[in-house]
């Protein structure tokens, strides 16, 4: 292989390893994973709201149960005294037996209180259940995308290092005083910096030389380094 000719293998190479590393850093699996995983996050705030509300619930539910439980200790105390025959005197009897109704009232206006807060609990445990189904979902999707992620990135990693041995191997063959010119031009033109001259046409810009440059160019020594007037890279001709 001419020396020229090296360079347009490692040029090949390198567009090939610029391309696959381009499309390593905008895989689309990569934004959709971190899509998900700020919809994962906007869901746990959510719960985390509808457990707080659902605790508040439970909480004051707790509360009216202690309560009634405390009240029907108290009914029962005072039945026991009613009924112990420890009382005799027959306003005693009255009050006691006053008490133990309006206990049992206010135990009756509690226990209406409890069925309120289980109904206002019942659409609070529907969504919470909801909003659990969708995590699970999107726990299940993010996973997936993670594991679609890592299997492209090995995939073009391997790509890469396949086509990084490939280009080292036609490098060799390259002179080193060509590579200062040849990496300079790669850094100011789109990563380009030699390409090959068809009949008239530099395949770097894809314009035509006039007839005159070409005459110029085809009686160069074929070591000379030449270059397309129309865009600056190295020609690399037949
Ligand atoms: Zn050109």
């Amino acid at each position: 292989m001419s020396r020229w000719e090296s360079l347009l293998a490692v040029q090949g190479h390198d567009t090939r390893v610029d391309q696959l590393a381009r499309r390593l850093d905008t895989l689309p699996v990569r934004s959709q994973l971190s899509a998900a995983g700020e919809r994962l996050s906007a869901l746990d705030a959510q719960l985390a709201a509808v457990d707080e509300r659902r605790g508040e619930l439970s909480r004051s539910q707790q509360r009216l149960e202690d309560e009634i439980a405390s009240l029907n200790e108290r009914a029962n105390q005072a039945e026991k005294q009613l009924y112990s025959g420890a009382v005799s005197n027959p306003r005693e009897l009255q009050a006691l037996q006053d008490d133990i109704a309006s206990i049992r009232r206010r135990i009756e206006q509690i226990e209406d209180d409890e069925l309120e807060i289980m109904e206002l609990s019942e659409p609070v445990d529907a969504q919470r259940a909801e909003l659990a189904t969708e995590h699970d979902r999107l726990e299940a999707e993010s996973a997936r995308l993670a594991a679609e992620l890592a299997a492209s990135e090995a995939e073009i990693a391997a790509e890469l290092a396949d086509v990084r041995s490939q280009r080292d191997a036609v490098a060799a063959d390259v002179p080193d005083e060509l590579w200062p010119e040849y990496d300079a031009l790669r850094s100011q033109l789109g990563g380009v910096a030699v390409a090959r001259l068809v009949g008239t046409t530099c395949q770097g810009c894809h314009l035509q030389l006039s007839a005159v440059e070409v005459d110029r160019i085809r009686k160069k020594g074929v070591d000379e380094l030449v270059h397309c007037e129309e865009c600056g890279r190295l020609l690399v001709r037949d």
